[in-house]
């Protein structure tokens, strides 16, 4: 068949075949690239989500549909963009070390005086009544305070040498002690069965209870735990905003009750209980610390150990004492080691007093360790508590 001839079959079967295959050919192409520029539209690299995780919508509006729940369990707003970003704490090893100068800024320093009498020319009865004044006066109490005395006398009549590196070495070797470093001055812990530690936070309100519920989460996130809050102080209206906006800074939940004065035993089970059913490794609860009298304080703090240790034993006990307070915390501290069992002591504002020396009197009065101490309203500023680091920052070095 002649070319001319075949012209009407390419056009009538050829052509339509090559509109077709192209049209199909154009659309594939259209839409990749159609594609990738909606996604470029719609996702420009200023907004990508790291780790590619694309915005939850569906999560973000039932967070907003579910007011109710949220008012009861306040999560961290970590999810919300207008949150506060989250917080790295401070490293907890060596933050006395760090915070010691704090010590020896308080006012007239218990080390700077003792260091002074001991390096007078001559050391008469005068100035080891004036030793003793000191001592007594920065709250050591009279029994360890009569013994430090023997000690430094006996010691000084033996070298006889008293220049100023010899009298400083003799007087931190006996602060030491006095403060003994035998003592088990860790928190423990490892919970039981799946059970998440739980620390029960006592103590008079206003001695700093809250802030170092707040301060302690820091540090235990800070070692890589995870850490539930609970807010069983219901007496004190503030204190549950107050204990979420310190979780919520290192991104860690409050469990709270939505009413005032709700009962504390049930929001500090269901604190304990949320934590095991998320296996969280530490549950801080806070309390109050109504100091009406000590029936109330045992119905109170009875009822609270009893409901919580249903979910899980509990780990620790921590005492919140103000160190400004004096013989009146000593009191206080009896009180509560009578009705709750106190594992360990957290001494508070050791930043604002010159009465260092009740680290050793709570110690022997109660037979219980200081554990921390808190050095400023800052949030970092709660550190594990170290004999020699402190008695450094009492003689000022
Ligand atoms: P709570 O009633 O026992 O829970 O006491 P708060 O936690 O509300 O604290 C009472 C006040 O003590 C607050 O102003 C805290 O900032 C302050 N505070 C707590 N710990 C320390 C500390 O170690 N040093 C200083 N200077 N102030 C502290």
């Amino acid at each position: 068949m002649p070319v001319i001839d075949q012209i009407p079959d390419l056009v009538l079967f050829g052509v339509p075949a090559l509109v077709v295959v192209g049209a199909v050919v154009g659309l594939f192409v259209r839409r990749s690239r159609g594609t990738g520029d909606v996604a470029s539209k719609e996702t420009p690299p200023t907004t990508a989500v790291p780790g590619d995780r694309v915005p939850d919508v569906t999560a973000a509006s039932a967070e907003v549909e579910a007011p109710a729940e949220l008012e009861v369990l306040a999560e961290p707003e970590a999810a919300d963009p207008t949150a506060p970003a989250i917080e790295a704490p401070e490293p907890v090893a060596g933050r006395l070390q760090r915070l010691r100068a704090r010590l020896a800024r308080s006012g007239s320093p218990l080390g700077a005086k003792l260091l002074d009498v001991l390096s007078r020319e001559s050391l008469g009865e005068d100035e080891w009544d004036e030793l003793e004044e000191t001592l007594l006066l920065a709250d050591v109490g009279a029994g360890p305070t009569g013994e430090l005395v023997d000690a430094l006398r006996t010691e000084v009549k033996v070298s006889g040498t008293r220049d100023a590196a010899s009298v400083r070495s003799l007087l931190r070797t006996k602060l030491i002690e006095l403060v003994d470093p035998s003592l088990d001055r860790e928190l423990h812990l490892e919970g039981a069965d799946g059970a998440p530690a739980v620390v029960l936070v006592v103590g008079v309100n206003g001695t700093g209870k809250t802030t170092t519920v707040g301060k302690l989460a820091r540090v235990l996130v800070a070692e890589g735990k995870t850490v539930l809050l609970g807010a069983a102080d219901t007496f004190r209206a503030a204190a549950a905003d107050q204990l979420e906006t310190w979780g919520s800074r290192v991104g860690v939940a409050t469990v709270r009750s939505d009413k005032d004065g709700a009962d504390p035993a049930s929001v500090a089970f269901d604190a304990v209980h949320r934590g095991r059913a998320e296996s969280a490794g530490v549950v801080l609860v806070d309390t109050a610390g109504r100091l009406q009298n000590k029936a109330g304080l045992m119905d109170e703090l009875g009822k609270i150990t009893r409901v919580i240790t249903r979910e899980a034993p509990i780990s620790e006990v921590l005492l919140v004492l103000d160190a400004t307070t004096g013989q009146n915390g000593m009191n206080q501290a009896r009180v509560f080691a009578e009705v709750a069992g106190v594992t360990g002591i957290v001494l508070t504002k050791l930043d604002g007093t010159a009465k260092g020396g009740i680290v050793v009197a709570v110690q022997r009065e109660l037979g219980v360790p200081v554990k921390l101490v808190g050095l400023g309203e800052g949030p970092d500023d709660l550190a594990p508590f170290e004999p020699e680091a402190f008695v450094d920052g009492l003689l000022g070095e």
